[in-house]
C-alpha cells in the first residue's frame, strides 16, 4: 500500500484535509508516496505552533539548544542508509552522492551546533562619559524554510540549523517533488526531545503552501533555496508584511580555463560538475571560456570524459555514472535550449539527443562548441548535463563575459600563474570563485549569490548571522 504522509505540526502528525500529491522515481515513474498539500490551514496551524514554541526556546542557553541538535544528528548517522535510499529513489541521485549528502547533512548541523559557544556580543566605545554599549544578537523568531529538490536532504538542515541554535523556531516546506525525505526526517525529529512546535513541516505545492507560507504575517524570515522566478514571488509575498528574506537562487557559473592550466585537471573538474546530480546543482560550471591555444586538446578531453558516461536508474544499477533529472519539464528545457544553440550555430560534439529509455527522464552529458556570448545556452541556467563553450583570447575577455551575466553565484578558473589567480580573484563579480578545482563549497565558507543569484547567503558565521537581529543596549552609570 502507498504511504500518504502527514504533516508535523506541534510535535504530532496531522491527518491533511485537502488534496494529496503524488510522489514519483524519476528514474521509473513508478509512485513512491503521497504527501498532503497542505495549503493554508496547514500553515496556519504550523505557523501558531512554532511562535507558541518559540519563546521558550528562546529562554534556553544556547548550549541547551545545540544539545538538541546533536542528539538529532546523531540519530541521523545511525540511519544514512535509509535516508540515501530515499533520495536515490525520489530524486534520481546516485547512491555514493547521497550518501555524501546525509553524512555532510549531519555533520552540517554538529557543525552550527558547535557556534553555541561562539556566538558573541560586542562592547562598543561609547562617545559620553559614564556610559557603557552594549551589541548583542538576538533571534528573529519564526522561520520558514522553503526547500529545492536537487539537494533536499542538506538544505534542511542549511536553514534548521542555524534557525535553531540562535533561538529561532522553523516551519520546512520541502520541494513537492522531493518530499519524503523531509517527512522521514520530522519522524526522527520526533523520536528526539526537541519541544514540540520548535521543527515543523508543511507539505504541499508551492503555488498553494508555499505561497501561504512566504505571505504568513506570523513568519520573520523567509529563507528560501530554488528559482529566481519563485525567488521574486517569494520577495513580492513577504514584502507585504515586511518579512525579512534570504535567498539562494540559480547559477550560471563561468568556468575560465587559460592556456598555461593542467588541462587534464580542468577537464576532470568540469566534466563532473556537469555530471554530478545530472548537472542540477546551482554552483557547478554552466559555461566554459577557454584560451584558444589550448581550446581544441581541452574540448577533447572533455568530450573523451564524457562520452564514457553511462545513464540509468540508480537504484537499480550502482555503477551508473548519470541519473535521471528530475522530471519531463527539466529534461524538455534542456532539450530545447541545445536545439536552440544548433540553430544559432553552435556545434554539439557529443551528446544531444535524449537517452532511449522511455520511463526516466535521460538526457547525456552533451558538450556544445561555437557559442558565442549572445546565445541563450551562454546565457540562462540550464540546469542539466549540458557544457557550452566559448573560445577566448586573454583572461580580461573572459572575465568580461564571465561577469556579463544576470547571474553571480560561483565562477572557477583553472591556471598556474599566481598574477592571473589574484587578477580573477578580484575582478569576477561573483559570491565564490574556485581556484583549479571543482566548484564545492564548504560549510565554514560563504555561500552567496549577487545579482539575480540571491539575497544574502548560508554557511559560516556569516550564514548564521543572516537568522538573528543585532541589539543594543545603551546604560548610563
Ligand atoms: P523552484 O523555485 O521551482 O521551487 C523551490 C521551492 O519553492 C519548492 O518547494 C516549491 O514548491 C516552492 N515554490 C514554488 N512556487 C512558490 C511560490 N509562489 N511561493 C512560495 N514557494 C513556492 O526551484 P527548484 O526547481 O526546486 O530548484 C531548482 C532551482 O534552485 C535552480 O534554479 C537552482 O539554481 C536553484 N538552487 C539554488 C541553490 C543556491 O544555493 N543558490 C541551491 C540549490 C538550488
Amino acid at each position: 500500500m502507498t504511504t500518504t504522509y502527514q504533516d508535523y505540526i506541534d510535535g504530532a502528525f496531522v491527518a491533511g484535509q485537502g488534496e494529496t500529491i503524488d510522489v514519483l522515481n524519476p528514474a521509473t515513474q513508478a509512485l513512491l508516496a503521497r504527501i498532503p498539500d497542505g495549503g493554508q490551514a496547514s500553515v496556519d496551524a504550523a505557523v501558531a505552533a512554532a511562535r507558541r514554541a518559540q519563546p521558550a526556546w528562546e529562554a534556553l542557553t544556547n548550549i541547551e539548544r545545540a544539545g538538541y541538535l546533536r542528539r538529532i544528528s546523531a540519530k541521523l548517522r545511525e540511519k544514512v542508509d535509509h535516508f540515501a535510499s530515499i533520495i536515490v529513489a525520489e530524486q534520481g541521485k546516485l547512491r555514493g552522492l547521497a550518501e555524501v549528502e546525509v553524512n555532510f547533512t549531519a555533520d552540517y548541523i554538529d557543525y552550527m551546533a558547535e557556534w553555541a559557544r561562539r556566538i558573541e556580543g560586542e562592547i562598543i566605545p561609547s562617545d559620553r562619559k559614564g556610559e557603557s554599549i552594549f551589541l548583542d544578537y538576538r533571534p528573529m523568531g519564526v522561520v520558514a524554510g522553503i526547500l529545492p529538490w536537487n539537494f533536499p536532504f542538506f538544505l534542511i538542515a542549511r536553514k534548521m540549523a542555524p534557525a535553531l541554535v540562535t533561538g529561532n523556531t522553523i516551519v520546512v516546506k520541502p520541494s513537492e517533488e522531493t518530499p519524503i525525505n523531509a517527512y522521514e526526517f520530522a519522524r526522527l525529529v520526533a523520536e528526539t526531545d526537541l519541544p514540540a512546535g520548535v521543527f515543523n513541516l508543511v507539505g504541499g505545492r508551492g503555488a498553494t503552501t508555499g505561497a501561504a507560507l512566504s505571505g504568513h504575517t506570523g513568519i520573520d524570515l523567509v529563507t528560501f533555496t530554488g528559482s529566481v522566478a519563485t525567488g521574486v514571488r517569494i520577495m513580492q509575498a513577504a514584502a507585504n508584511n515586511l518579512t525579512r528574506v534570504n535567498l539562494e537562487l540559480g547559477g550560471k557559473a563561468p568556468a575560465i580555463v587559460l592556456a598555461d592550466a593542467d588541462l587534464d585537471l580542468a577537464a576532470r573538474a568540469i566534466v563532473d560538475s556537469r555530471v554530478i546530480n545530472t548537472g542540477q546543482v546551482c554552483n557547478c560550471a554552466e559555461r566554459l571560456y577557454v584560451e584558444r591555444p589550448v581550446a581544441e586538446a581541452l574540448v577533447a578531453k572533455i568530450a573523451e570524459r564524457m562520452q564514457v558516461v553511462t545513464m540509468g536508474d540508480p537504484s537499480a544499477d550502482a555503477s551508473v555514472g548519470m541519473g535521471p533529472m528530475i522530471n519531463e519539464a527539466g529534461l524538455k528545457k534542456v532539450e530545447a535550449m541545445v536545439e536552440q544553440a544548433r540553430a544559432d550555430g553552435a556545434t554539439v560534439v557529443t551528446g544531444g539527443a535524449r537517452g532511449d529509455d522511455a520511463r526516466g527522464w535521460y538526457y547525456p552529458a552533451t558538450l556544445v562548441t561555437g557559442c558565442r556570448a549572445d546565445m541563450e545556452i551562454m546565457r540562462k541556467e540550464i540546469f542539466g548535463p549540458v557544457l557550452p563553450v566559448q573560445v577566448v583570447d586573454s583572461l580580461d575577455e573572459a572575465i568580461a563575459l564571465a561577469n556579463d551575466s544576470e547571474y553571480g553565484l560561483t565562477s572557477s578558473i583553472y591556471t598556474r600563474d599566481l598574477a592571473a589567480t589574484m587578477k580573477a580573484m578580484r575582478e569576477l563579480k561573483f559570491g565564490e570563485t574556485y581556484v583549479n578545482r571543482e566548484n564545492f563549497e564548504a560549510m565554514q565558507g560563504f555561500h552567496a549569490g549577487r545579482r539575480k543569484s540571491g539575497i544574502g547567503g548560508a554557511d559560516g558565521k556569516h550564514g548564521l548571522m543572516e537568522f538573528v537581529e543585532t541589539h543594543v543596549t545603551y546604560i548610563q552609570s
